[in-house]
């Protein structure tokens, strides 16, 4: 019978799952065969501010449903997937990367996978290229939280990969990866690869440190263009963005979801990597009842590329909505 990793492997083809929130895969287990496709790269505006979301990667998390909590949930989970002609053996992950230019100001949003061993990951360079903004064109980073595909891509070879770039995250982040013992006792997720999920941080971290400057919850930066928001859970120092021009307002979700039906139809349903699980839970209500309230439009690091969408209050409920996505003319 198959192990839990042996199905990873199996459902990402190329141990995306591994690559996603462990060390990164190995060019050994890439398929030669795979031609890298090419970025996917979606221009939008955000009042006066021009930003795209640039996909990162294609991956498919192999353990499906059996990533979910609470087991119980699952007969409910099934049938809201199979209702909407959705897989359960395995679960898409969409990499969505936000970037901003406004004047001389080019801002990213986490910074994906980095690297370019492997074909299924790590685009947001070339994607940049494709829309003529160099790396030493950016001005700041803005990091959610330290997992691998959303840090890594802010390293290239050892060097940030943005050499002008300030780093901006939260300090409950900075202080958990590099704490003495980081606390994983909460997280469901498969603990194996955890000390070399650490040590990596924590290298990138310091490859990182001449270039970070923590930002703290409710902090407005860039002249107010970005709002910084503290939302734990996911990590003890994930964070949301707020985007404002003008009257024009974006909220970035980053990891409050995995999935575009899942963590909508019931906010309590959770995902393996959250670290803090019932804090997760809190925190998605807060957003999820704001965000719907409000009529935010949001914007899913892994939701459905380009990612953008709104909330919307189904009853006791929430759907995401995705924006139908146009030409800009
Ligand atoms: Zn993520």
């Amino acid at each position: 019978m198959a192990t839990p990793d042996r199905r990873t492997f199996l459902g990402t083809s190329i141990a995306g799952l591994a690559a996603a929130f462990g060390p990164p895969a190995r060019a050994a287990e890439t398929e030669a065969s795979v031609a890298p496709p090419r970025s996917f790269v979606y221009p939008f505006r955000i009042g006066e501010v021009e930003a795209w979301s640039i996909s990162d990667a294609d991956l498919e998390l192999g353990e499906g449903l059996d990533l979910m909590w609470p087991r119980e949930a699952h007969p409910r989970m099934t049938e809201l997937m199979q209702q909407h002609g959705e897989s359960t053996a395995t679960l898409p992950l969409y990499v969505n990367v936000l970037v901003l230019r406004h004047g001389n100001e080019v801002v990213l949003f986490d910074a994906g996978f980095g690297g370019r061993g492997n074909p299924k990951l790590g685009w947001l360079a070339d994607g940049l290229a494709s829309i003529g903004i160099l790396p030493d064109q950016v001005t700041a980073g803005f990091l959610s939280h330290a997992h691998s595909d959303h840090l890594n891509g802010f390293i290239s070879d050892g060097r940030p990969a943005f050499p002008n770039a300030a780093f901006h995250l939260l300090p409950e982040e900075l202080a958990f990866w590099q704490g003495k013992d980081p606390d994983f006792s909460k997280s469901k997720r498969d603990k194996r690869p955890i000390p070399g999920m650490i040590d990596e941080v924590r290298r990138n971290f310091d490859i990182l440190r001449s270039h970070t400057q923590p930002v703290k919850d409710g902090d407005k930066l860039l002249n107010g263009l970005v709002t910084v928001h503290a939302a734990p859970g996911h990590t003890a120092g994930h964070a949301c963005f707020r985007i404002r021009s003008g009257n024009a307002e974006l909220l970035h979700l980053m990891d409050l979801a995995h999935h575009h039906l899942l963590m909508f139809a019931d906010p309590a349903w959770t995902i393996a990597f959250d670290h803090d699980p019932q804090t997760a839970v809190v925190t998605r209500r807060r957003f999820w009842s704001g965000a719907a309230e409000r009529r935010t439009r949001c914007f899913g690091f892994h939701l459905p590329w380009p990612g953008l969408g709104h909330i919307v209050s189904d009853g006791p409920v929430y759907r995401w909505q995705a924006e139908p996505w146009r030409w800009l003319a």
